[in-house]
């Protein structure tokens, strides 16, 4: 039976609109099951930075860089304050209250530097503690911080907290050494470019990108932290 025109032009929209349809539906289904590019293997950036021997690199400076968060950082979603709120640091010098600190978080210091860290003044001797539970990663002698001391916090590896101008270390104190809170790790005094005599402990805390790269960070000020902790 012959189609009528009208019939026909109807007939070919209709094939028309299923074969457009067929192709979109083959276009979407071939798009998906196309291999995703592959990724670089995520293992080789790693693995390389794991073999280098961490003790090839030595901190130059008594004071850590302040640097730009990276975005690694900032993608994280705890807070570094809260982060290191939930630790309870402990004002790092036994003896020393609340009140006695001074917020030196922004004074300048030599070459155009902002401190970035708080300096609590104390007798020679006097014991350091360690602020929060944390690894020992480095025990260093600088040029300006003196005989100095790294840790990074145990419940947070991206958190180190810096001592430095330390008369000396506690004995048998180790790199490797998990401090607890409160748990001697030195003792104060006026080692690398601190004024002599003027006895002190150079504190600084500061967020990582990379545990492996501990010695420099986003500084963050202690200050408030210490002001509010109890012994
Ligand atoms: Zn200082």
């Amino acid at each position: 039976m012959p189609l009528s025109p009208r019939k026909r032009v109807l007939l070919i929209a209709v094939v028309a609109f299923a074969a457009l349809a067929a192709l979109i539906w083959y276009l979407s289904v071939a798009y998906w099951a196309q291999p995703v590019t592959p990724l670089p293997p995520p293992t080789q950036g790693a693995a390389q930075e794991a073999v280098t021997p961490a003790a090839s690199v030595t901190p130059q400076t008594g004071t850590p860089a302040p640097a730009a968060p990276s975005p690694q950082a900032q993608n994280d979603s705890l807070d570094p304050a809260s982060a290191l709120a939930s630790m309870r640091p402990l004002i790092p010098v036994a003896g020393v209250r609340a009140e006695e600190l001074r917020d030196t978080f922004t004074d300048s210091r030599s070459e155009g530097r902002v401190h970035d860290s708080i300096d609590i003044i104390a007798p020679r001797n006097t014991p350091v503690v360690a602020s929060v539970d944390g690894r020992v990663v480095r025990l260093f002698q600088s040029v300006k911080g003196g005989i100095t001391l790294y840790q990074i916090a145990a419940s947070d590896e991206r958190i180190v907290f810096y001592y430095a101008h330390l008369e000396r270390y506690a004995d048998g104190l180790t790199e490797g050494h998990v401090a607890r809170r409160g748990e001697t790790i030195g003792y104060v005094g006026d080692t690398g470019n601190a004024t002599p005599g003027n006895t002190h402990l150079h504190f600084q805390i500061y967020r990582v990108a990379d545990p492996k790269r501990f010695w420099s960070g986003e500084n963050i000020n202690p200050y408030p932290l210490l002001r509010n902790a109890e012994r």
